[in-house]
């Protein structure tokens, strides 16, 4: 057969990652990746982009351990490289606070981080509210620079990038041999899955380079995150909220909550609010399926539904979507020559 060609549907972290993979690990393949929008207009872009994992209830968690793993160990290596200022990767370093002792006291990724401990009684004082937290030092992707750099190695390696609305997978086949579906939470319209539901996040982009370390409220709602230039702070969490447009009750609500966690703060200049829908399911759905019309087929594989932790699973989910597409590559192959014998 000819050189296989592949469609990779969205240009998120998840849809770039994903046709990233694919091309490094399928070399005879050609690569297309079709969105309807690109950086800085995705979801992606309004990520605070912390390598902290949030749990999917579906999915067993020694995959997702391995998921937050490949990722962390692939951000570490850029974070160690020349690249890291361009791709907006860094370590950082600061404190998760709880009001009450969590019941699990060490989270599943505890030994993926980098020297995860309990806050001694000296940083607790920083956070009288609180009384117990954990310290550790963590990635974190400045988001829109590192969707960047992801098309920056797409195109260098040949991959092609279409603005295009694909309204049914159908419409791919007669061009692609394998669609790849990585369209966040417009898999919702695309494959009609009810299944997955926007989780609302509201985040103000604020100039306050003093900040330098992370402070997390254990109930995940309240956050500070320095990136390299800005420091995100939120947040929101509202399910089948599909409002786009920023809520001045909700960004004045947020900054005084990060105020109340880091009174500094009061001091932070430029102030930009930012909305994203979260792309939620119980579990990412990572597979494989075969759809049929009319004694047609056409090879599929699933790779969304990454809801709060789309950044800290990434290059894990997008290996394994690498290695299913893999598969229908070796699965058409075999059946050209079968069908040539
Ligand atoms: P998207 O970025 O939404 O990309 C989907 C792509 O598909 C887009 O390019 C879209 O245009 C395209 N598309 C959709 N439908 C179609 C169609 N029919 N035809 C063509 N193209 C289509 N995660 C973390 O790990 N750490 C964090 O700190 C973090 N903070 C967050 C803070 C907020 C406020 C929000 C909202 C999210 C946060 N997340 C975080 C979660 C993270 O942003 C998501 O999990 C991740 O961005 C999902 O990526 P995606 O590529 O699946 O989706």
């Amino acid at each position: 057969m000819a050189a296989p060609k592949v469609a990779v549907v969205g240009a998120g972290v998840i849809g770039l990652s994903t046709a990233l993979c694919i091309a490094e690990t399928c070399p005879g393949c050609s690569v297309t990746v079709l969105s309807d929008q690109f950086s800085p207009n995705t979801t992606s872009d309004v990520a605070a982009g912390m390598l902290i994992p949030h749990t999917y209830p579906g999915t067993p968690i020694h995959v997702q351990k391995q998921w937050f793993k490949e990722t962390f160990s692939y951000l570490f290596a850029i974070s160690n490289s020349a690249e890291a200022s361009e791709a907006g990767i860094h370590l950082v370093s600061g404190w998760q606070v709880f009001k009450n002792t969590p019941k699990e006291e060490l989270p599943f990724w505890s030994d993926v981080v980098l020297g995860f401990r309990p806050m001694s009684e000296a940083e607790l004082q920083k956070f009288p509210r609180h009384q117990f937290g954990q310290a550790f030092t963590t990635l974190k992707c400045d988001c829109p620079p590192y969707l960047l750099w992801l098309e920056k190695r797409l195109k260098a390696t040949g991959v092609q990038m279409s603005t295009r609305k694909v309204t049914d997978l159908w419409e791919l086949n007669s061009e692609y041999h394998v669609v790849v579906n990585c369209a966040g939470i417009g898999a919702c319209q695309l494959v009609g899955d009810e299944k997955i539901f926007p989780v609302r996040g509201q985040v103000l982009k604020v100039h306050a380079p003093w900040v330098k370390n992370f402070i997390r409220d254990g109930d995940g709602l309240t956050y500070i995150y320095p990136g390299v230039h800005r420091v995100t702070l939120g947040g929101t969490r509202e399910k089948e909220n599909w409002s786009l447009s920023p809520d001045p009750g909700t960004t004045k609500d947020i900054f005084d909550r990060c105020c109340s966690l880091e009174p500094s703060l009061r001091g932070a200049q430029d102030i930009k609010v930012k909305v994203g829908l979260r792309p939620s399911r119980q579990c990412v759905r990572l597979q494989k399926e075969v759809l049929s019309q009319g004694g047609v087929k056409l090879l599929v594989v699933h790779n969304y539904g990454h809801g709060a932790g789309g950044f800290s699973v990434h290059r894990g989910t997008a290996k394994e979507a690498a290695r299913l597409v893999g598969e229908c590559i070796a699965d058409l192959q075999g059946s050209s020559s079968r069908a040539k014998l």
